[in-house]
């Protein structure tokens, strides 16, 4: 169909024929490469809806007060010492996840996945989690931490080390001219997204939340639990973003989806708990007030296999796992709180149409 346009002594025909066969060549890989960025008509609406979710859910680091933070740590009797090595594996640990997240995203997956409106949210996506890499800066430089004991966490913590090689691995093998149109290569980029969003963020980060926010249930840390509570809402985005992209990718490409590939993914989840496990040990080498190893482990069970379900993957245990800390997704409901942050949020919102308004009373 062609529709035409005269505007003074010019005509001008647009196809709108044309228009279609772009949308249908909009697809989550092998699709028509463009630099134009036409998010419209969009194909995957979920990618469009969860960018704006994400985009309403925006905070910064500093406004979050670490007044009472600091005052614990510096406090000799305020926290034994368990309290205190969580808090040290949480920041060693998340410093160095944060920014492999962000990498993969903006290196691999963003640059691989061909339809605009997925490469919009990956984009969100990616400023997230500097967002996240910056609120641990924050919280370093309030307690006034060592930033060289940062690092050297992530080389001397053999349990931080083998979750960070468990993810780099699948990210490195992408990282090279690819020729998508094979189902082995279709497979590993397949593997990055569901080892990325359901192994790594979906449960390899949730150790730590669970222990940093049993402490802010505590009241202990509360400037420190208020961000891992933002990040935790930002992850729970991320762990949807992968799995819509994960199963439309498997979907529009069923030649990879064999049951022994399924097998491999789920084999993949298993060596993930494992290794989250270990790492639990070590951030929990005993016993603490209010932190039960054995409800961590028996966490990190429960939630591997919603994960694996989410991506229509048998669980690993045979029989059904109760969740040992339901009041973890309480947490994320940030919602129903009237606290500071919110009338912040509420501006973040509002910036935009600021200059509009103070037009408008003048
Ligand atoms: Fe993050
Ligand atoms: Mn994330």
């Amino acid at each position: 169909m062609q529709k035409t346009f005269q505007v003074g002594a010019k005509t001008f025909v647009l196809d709108q024929s044309k228009a279609e066969a772009a949308f249908a060549a909009k697809k989550v890989i092998n699709g028509r490469e463009t630099m134009t960025f036409n998010l419209l008509p969009l194909k995957y609406q979920w990618a469009y809806d969860l960018y704006r979710t994400m985009k309403a859910n925006h905070w910064e680091p500093e406004d979050i007060p670490m007044g009472k933070d600091i005052e614990q740590w510096r406090d000799e009797k305020a926290l034994s010492d368990v309290e205190r090595w969580i808090i040290r594996m949480g920041i060693g640990y998340f410093s160095a996840a944060e920014g492999i997240v962000g990498d993969n995203v903006q290196h691999v997956v963003r640059e691989l996945v061909t339809a605009p409106e997925l490469k919009l949210v990956l984009g969100r996506h990616a400023h997230e989690e500097n967002i996240h890499a910056d609120s641990l800066l924050y919280m370093i430089s309030s307690l006034g931490i060592n930033p060289h004991e940062c690092e050297a966490m992530f080389e001397d913590v053999p349990t931080i080390v083998g979750k960070n090689e468990f993810v780099t691995r699948i990210s490195k093998d992408l990282r090279r001219d690819l020729d998508l149109t094979l189902s082995e290569n279709k497979r590993l980029l397949a593997k990055n997204i569901f080892v990325f969003g359901q192994c790594m963020e979906g449960t390899q980060f949730y150790g730590l939340f669970g222990m940093i926010l049993s402490l802010y249930r505590q009241n202990k840390f509360p400037g420190i639990g208020q961000m891992f509570r933002y990040t935790l809402r930002d992850e729970s985005n991320h762990i949807e973003v992968f799995r819509n992209l994960f199963m439309d990718l498997v979907e529009e490409n069923r030649d990879i989806w064999t049951a022994e590939f399924k097998e491999e993914l789920r084999e993949t989840m298993a060596e993930a708990v494992q290794l989250e496990k270990e790492f639990i040990r070590d951030c929990l080498p005993v016993n603490a007030v209010g932190l039960s190893l054995e409800d961590f482990l028996t966490y990190i069970d429960y939630i591997a296999d919603r994960r694996l379900e989410g991506c229509g993957l048998a669980p690993l245990s045979s029989g059904a796992i109760k969740n040992p800390l339901p009041w973890l997704a309480e947490m994320m409901d940030i919602k129903k709180e009237q606290n500071f942050f919110e009338g912040r949020v509420t501006e973040y919102q509002k910036a935009s149409s600021l200059n509009q308004a103070s037009d408008d009373e003048l």
